[in-house]
């Protein structure tokens, strides 16, 4: 039987381009020895995109729908589209036609090489602004000094995941979730595979500043302690300052009432940010237990079997 591969595709409101972009992927199954389904996860649009799915439904039975009651966020969307997959492998792309079909060959080559992910990695992005990209390339170099998982830069969303590792994804139950740190974190065999992002085919991105912003920070706040424990860093400066000022204050003689004082308050200030970044450290320690991932996960197990068998004889 060929293999079943599952697209998972997030909707919010991308009524003038949806269309185009389901002709272009039936166009694109019907050519592929592979059998496909296309999932698309309405993210409360308020356009006619659910609409037109529903129709693309009743003349092709390969299409199916999810709809949320209202918009939960593009990350949500991903997450809530894989429960509903029952590909081998499923694939996550924008409904924008930005991450071209034909890169999905490709990673379903490595796929079969022996790999469980493989992610996009963008090469040239076509037709965003200088702001987004330069924006996007920081946030990556910032959050791979600060986390504690080592994300590939300049991957998104677009990617191939075998049923183990999808399993795997389900069992984080983050509040919000940033997904493309949650597959690195899983682990197992990874690689990528390069490809040239496209220009949306039609509408605005969804993604305006105060959603980027979410994303960031729900990336960092949900992978590194470290601004948790910033206030531990600046602590430092008054402290030691407070030293320097206490020994200068010694070798010259020049006691004065504001002279002490002001030692006092460079100690205060120190031990006051100090205690913040304990109380930071302690609340990382909170945040791990309540984001409530499995502490480890195993990739495979050997020799299990025949010691059974050797115990009964
Ligand atoms: N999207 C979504 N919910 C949102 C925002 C976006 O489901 O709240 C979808 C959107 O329709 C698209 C994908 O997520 O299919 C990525 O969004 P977009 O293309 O606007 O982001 P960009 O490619 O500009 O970063
Ligand atoms: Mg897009």
């Amino acid at each position: 039987m060929a293999q079943l591969i599952s697209i998972v595709l997030p909707v919010f409101n991308e009524e003038p381009g949806i269309q185009a972009t389901i002709d272009t992927l039936l166009n694109f199954t019907e050519q592929q020895k592979e059998d496909y389904e296309l999932i698309f996860v309405d993210d409360g649009s308020k356009d006619n995109s659910a609409q037109i799915i529903h129709k693309a439904i009743e003349q092709n039975p390969s299409i199916k729908l999810v709809e949320f009651s209202r918009n939960f966020g593009h990350q949500l969307a991903i997450t809530a589209g894989l429960q509903y997959t029952h590909g081998d492998a499923v694939v996550v792309m924008d409904a924008d036609l930005q991450d071209p079909p034909e890169v999905i060959p490709r990673m379903i080559e490595k796929w079969h090489a022996g790999y469980d992910i493989v992610y996009g990695k963008r090469m040239q992005r076509d037709g965003e602004t200088a702001f987004k990209k330069f924006t996007a390339a920081m946030f990556y170099r910032t959050f791979k000094k600060l986390a504690t998982i080592d994300m590939p830069l300049d991957t998104g969303d677009f990617r191939l995941m075998n049923r183990k590792a999808v399993k795997q994804l389900q069992k984080l139950h983050e509040q919000d979730p940033f997904v493309r740190g949650q597959v690195t974190w899983i682990g197992f065999k990874q690689t990528s595979v390069k490809y040239h992002r496209q220009e949306r085919i039609a509408g605005e991105t969804k993604y305006p500043l105060s959603k980027m912003i979410k994303l960031a920070i729900d990336g960092i706040t949900s992978f590194s302690m470290k601004p948790l424990q910033f206030a531990n860093m600046f602590s430092i400066i008054p402290l030691v300052s407070g030293v320097f000022y206490l020994g200068y204050l010694f070798t010259t003689g020049n006691y004065t009432a504001s002279s002490v004082g002001v030692t006092i308050l460079l100690f205060t200030l120190g031990l006051l940010l100090l205690s913040i970044g304990i109380l930071g450290s302690y609340l990382g320690r909170v945040l791990d237990q309540v984001n409530n991932r499995p502490r480890f996960i195993v990739s495979e197990t050997q020799g299990f079997q025949e010691r059974n068998k050797g115990i009964h004889h």
